[in-house]
């Protein structure tokens, strides 16, 4: 089967990067988390206290773009990519509802955005690769030969980020995020560059009512079938 670029984009937290994870491990296919790439700047910028109850100071954070690097490692132990921000290894540090509450009005500004979407574009140049992110199909990779656009209702949504921080442990309010849900939807949505849209290529995935492995079987079709072609 050729090599295929597979693009799937989608609101908050309905589950891309976990079906976006298994498909590129079930079929070799090298896997980028492009949320995590904003994640890891916005994590940069509040590190450096640029962003305060005041505002965010993006003159700031323009000049201190070319001091941000951001890579993927592979964790041997789960065989899942790992987010590295300037050589240390921050997949823990970008999930916290403190990156989630300011990550949203970050890749918003166009000198954000274009730095990674070139980076974006470099790291799937080779195809053979399974993006998840708000942009893909629209704006990165338009000629992806398979897109997929996820959705499902704003409560499920955020009862599995409840129920998947309360696993890790970690204390949060369901109605805390639900709020940080819809907020980065709207912004997401009406932003300026690049608002999330679906493509008019792209195959919708209501997965409100799916289990993961009915999504799993769904997702494996649908590469079968573009990767076939
Ligand atoms: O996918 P995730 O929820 O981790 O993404 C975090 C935020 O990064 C999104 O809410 C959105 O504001 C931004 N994002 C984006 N474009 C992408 C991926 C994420 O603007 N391709």
């Amino acid at each position: 089967m050729k090599k295929i670029t597979i693009a799937i984009d989608g609101f908050s937290s309905c589950g891309k990067s976990t079906m976006a994870k298994d498909l590129a491990k079930e079929i070799g296919y090298v896997y980028i988390d492009t949320g995590a790439m904003y994640r890891a700047v916005t994590l940069y910028a509040l590190r450096k206290g640029l962003i305060t109850s005041e505002g965010i100071d993006f003159d700031k954070l323009r000049e201190e773009m070319d001091s941000i690097m951001i890579t993927f490692v592979l964790d041997p132990e789960s065989g899942r990519p790992q987010t590295y921000l300037n050589g240390e290894c921050v997949e823990k540090e970008i999930r916290t509802m403190d990156v989630s509450s300011h990550v949203s009005p970050v890749a918003a500004q166009s000198f954000v955005r274009t730095a990674m979407v070139d980076l974006q574009r470099i790291m799937g140049e080779a195809k053979g690769v399974v993006m998840d992110g708000r942009d893909i199909g629209t704006v990165v990779f338009p000629d992806a030969e398979l897109k997929i656009f996820v959705t499902a209702s704003d409560e499920i949504r955020a009862k599995r980020r409840y129920d998947e921080l309360t696993a890790k442990g970690e204390a949060c309010d369901f109605q805390e995020i639900k709020h940080n849900i819809q907020e980065r939807d709207r912004i997401d949505t009406t932003r300026k560059i690049s608002p999330l849209r679906q493509a008019d290529d792209a195959i919708v995935l209501d997965n409100s009512q799916m289990t993961i492995d009915q999504q799993k079987q769904w997702l494996l079709e649908a590469y079968q079938k573009a990767a076939a072609e």
